[in-house]
């Protein structure tokens, strides 16, 4: 009797060490896989975006970490479907280019009951939002900066061709091409590249302004009925992009601009290599460069470090942690005199 119990107890130690055997082995495989993260951008369509997608995915190559990288096809509830589906395989960490940041406490909410930290990057979720966590990061360029930068551009050939001022009133009547409606980069450049000029001294007339949705085609829509209702009034054009910059170039080629001395200042932001040839061809007097690539490397940095389940510093990261949680990429001017800065 004693011998039998000896034997089952025996056994029950060695399946015992079998299991733990085989469930520390399972950890040392949890352990081991490879951090991916669940990456999201609002719309594939968009030549800025695919610039810092690209740049995420040539990081991940380099980091040898998989950024399974999705198109939101900018309808929020696409995008949360794909967040959900990144939530079940269980992600390491999600990269997030929100369709619309107001809507991301639903998001925050999903991430944090499954414990998956969160880069939000492009789209700035609110402060509140950005502080209802401890895992939510951001990385972004401030959107102000690129505004005050366009103004500059403007009031710099305006104060050195008296020739720009057509109908000789002293006053700059622009016109304005807007991205998305509640944007907060397309707010903030639109407010802020008339307030440079009126920082300079320069007053400023606004003929027309519309939203080009980001978009060329839509914004040489737009163009066209500016220069259809307002003609040779408009002195200068601001687009909050470079790809509606060069939907209103399209259609002022059409209205015979850009040939026989007919000219007309034309900035956006970006800096994207259509836009950079459009400078280089004399079309577009200057642009913003937003860099995608920077924008790319640290949203897949700090995703890559919080998905191990580390802090993100400046030691792991390369970037600067502000206050914990945000990353601030600079923007910078770019005019023919330094095309090769965006090159
Ligand atoms: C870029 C735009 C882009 C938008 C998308 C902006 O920062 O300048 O080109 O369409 O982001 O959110």
């Amino acid at each position: 009797m004693k011998k039998i119990i000896t034997l089952v107890l025996m056994a029950t130690i060695a399946t015992t060490a079998l299991t733990g055997c085989s469930s520390s082995g399972s950890k040392a495989d949890s352990g081991d896989k490879k951090v991916t993260i669940g990456t999201t951008i609002y719309k594939f369509d968009d030549t800025f975006m695919t610039g810092v997608r690209n740049s995420i995915t040539s990081q991940a190559s380099t980091d040898n970490v998989t950024a399974d990288i999705v198109d939101s096809q900018n309808s929020t509830s696409t995008q949360n479907d794909k967040i959900d589906l990144f939530i079940t395989k269980k992600v390491s960490a999600l990269a997030i280019n929100p369709v619309d940041p107001k809507a991301s406490s639903t998001i925050i909410s999903k991430a944090k009951s499954a414990n998956i930290p969160i880069v939000f990057f492009n789209r700035v979720p609110s402060e509140s939002d950005m502080n209802s966590w401890d895992k939510l990061y951001y990385v972004g360029a401030k959107p102000e900066q690129s505004g005050t930068i366009q103004g500059k551009i403007m009031a710099e050939y305006w104060k050195a061709h008296p020739e720009a001022d057509k109908n000789h009133d002293g006053v700059i009547d622009y016109v304005m091409l807007t991205g998305e409606p509640g944007n907060s980069d397309a707010i903030a450049r639109t407010k802020y590249s008339i307030d440079e000029l009126t920082t300079q001294g320069i007053k400023s007339n606004q003929l027309a302004t519309d939203t080009g949705m980001w978009d060329r085609v839509k914004a040489q829509d737009k163009m066209q009925s500016f220069l259809t209702s307002k003609g040779d009034q408009i002195e200068a054009v601001f687009a909050n992009n470079d790809d509606m910059a060069l939907g209103a170039i399209e259609a002022l080629k059409a209205a015979g601009y850009f040939t026989g001395g007919k000219y007309i200042p034309v900035v956006g932001v970006d800096a994207t290599a259509p836009g950079v040839k459009a400078i280089e061809d004399g079309t577009m007097l200057g642009t913003v460069l937003n860099d995608a690539k920077n924008q790319g490397i640290a949203t897949l940095k700090i995703a890559e470090v919080v998905g191990k389940g580390e802090t993100p510093s400046k030691d792991n990261t390369g970037y600067d942690i502000v206050d914990g949680k945000y990353v601030w990429i600079d923007y910078k001017k770019i005019t023919k005199d330094n095309i090769s800065d965006a090159k």
